[in-house]
């Protein structure tokens, strides 16, 4: 038996992993956490019986409480919650599912406990990737990326020498605005925005799909990931989305992974890793597909996908401030509260503003994080 936790057991990636549970009988779910959808977490509750759930939302972890009261799971409540979860005695592998920088801490502290971290929750990385790469190293534990991209560069790597990369090549399927120009993307709505042509995610990172904003936060994630620098990452549109990415060797070798767009594939990768299990649904189908076609992405239109080199090669807390700016405008951008073109313009300034902080501590990354809130906040207002 494999004892598994979820955080964010109710979204994309959550009940996705659910599912993989549901077909493999030696997963076991030990602990389960949302924001606040009790109804969904009741039916979790019931179905994997895990021991401990938590909600982030007070309210909703009174009402959990409530409905769940003939049952013998212990709900908490927060940030506790969280933090206790990631400790557990019982659990093993802590699946990082939940969206955003509230990932950090829960994280740091499954690996001070030495757990395997299967992590799909990419705005981690991207924002302390400089304190929990090396802190994952000295406590010996795996970070085994659940990110499709990031799973294949994995799965690229495997039994090859880390020093003979030459370079990643990491696929985007350019989201649902790819071709157009500046000019259009002016007029995009949030259902515009939220038609991704190959893949069915959270609402958050389908956005950042068609600001190609995902693109870039995947690049920082990269590169912590793999100990691989900037100038070796490189990234490739590939529509169709078979590709899931690559790694060039220094013989000009270039070894891929190619799967249809489902992203059970990387999850049940990390779960089982280093074993594949059986899994149904749609396998590639070359005849099918016929070609495979490639383009340099568009960093005048698309300039979220630029500011993310910027922000990266700037390093210290600028990735939080890109990350931060971001996750604030596609909320305001959801809520109608700003137009799509607006998201990197939002993003531009509040990069501009900053200064940045060498090797910020968690204090100083989130405090970094509540500054670029607040600029954001008094920029729309
Ligand atoms: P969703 O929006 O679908 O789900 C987010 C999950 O996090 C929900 O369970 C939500 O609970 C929970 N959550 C939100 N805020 C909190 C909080 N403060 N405390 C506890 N739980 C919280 O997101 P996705 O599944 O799409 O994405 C999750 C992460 O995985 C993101 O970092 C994303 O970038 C990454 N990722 C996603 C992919 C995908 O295909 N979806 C692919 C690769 C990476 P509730 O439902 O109650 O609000």
């Amino acid at each position: 038996m494999k004892k598994i936790a979820i955080l964010g057991s109710t979204g994309s990636i959550g009940t996705q992993t659910l599912e993989i549970v549901r077909n493999n009988e030696d997963l076991q779910v030990v602990a389960l956490a949302a924001g606040s959808n009790v109804e969904l977490m009741e039916k979790q509750v019931r179905e994997f019986k895990p021991f401990v759930v938590a909600m982030w939302s007070e309210k909703a972890c009174e009402e959990l409480k409530i409905r769940v009261a003939d049952t013998p799971v212990k709900v908490l409540c927060g940030m506790d919650g969280l933090l206790q979860i990631a400790v557990m005695e019982e659990m093993e592998v802590l699946v990082t599912a939940i969206v955003g920088m509230i990932g950090i801490r829960p994280t740091i502290a499954a690996i001070e406990k030495g757990k395997t971290i299967a992590l799909a929750n990419k705005e981690t990385l991207v924002t302390a990737g400089h304190i929990i790469m090396p802190l994952a190293a000295e406590k010996h534990v795996d970070i085994l990326p659940v990110d499709s991209e990031h799973s294949a560069i994995f799965q690229s790597m495997n039994g090859e020498s880390k020093r003979r990369i030459s370079k990643i090549l990491l696929t985007a399927s350019g989201g649902p605005f790819r071709g157009k120009s500046k000019e259009q993307l002016w007029d995009m709505k949030v259902e515009d925005a939220l038609r991704h042509p190959n893949w069915a995610m959270g609402r958050k990172i389908t956005i950042d799909s068609a600001t190609m904003v995902n693109k870039g936060l995947e690049v920082i994630e990269a590169k912590w990931l793999f100990g691989v620098e900037l100038p070796r990452i490189e990234v490739v549109v590939h529509p169709q989305s078979i590709i899931h990415s690559m790694v060039e060797y220094v013989d000009g070798a270039v070894m891929a992974q190619l799967g249809t767009p489902d992203m059970k594939l990387p999850i049940a990768y990390a779960l089982f890793y280093p074993d594949r299990r059986p899994m149904d649904g749609k396998k590639v189908d070359f005849f099918d597909l016929k070609q495979l076609t490639f383009e340099k992405p568009d960093l005048e239109t698309f300039t979220g996908l630029k500011l993310a080199f910027e922000a990266a090669k700037l390093g210290g807390s600028m990735p939080t401030v890109y990350n931060a700016a971001n996750e604030k405008a596609v909320s305001l951008f959801l809520n109608r509260q700003i137009g799509f073109m607006q998201i990197p313009e939002l993003i531009e300034a509040s990069m501009r503003k900053h200064r940045p902080i060498e090797n910020p501590n968690v204090e100083e990354i989130l405090q970094a994080e509540a500054e670029t809130y607040e600029y954001i906040k008094q920029v729309v207002n």
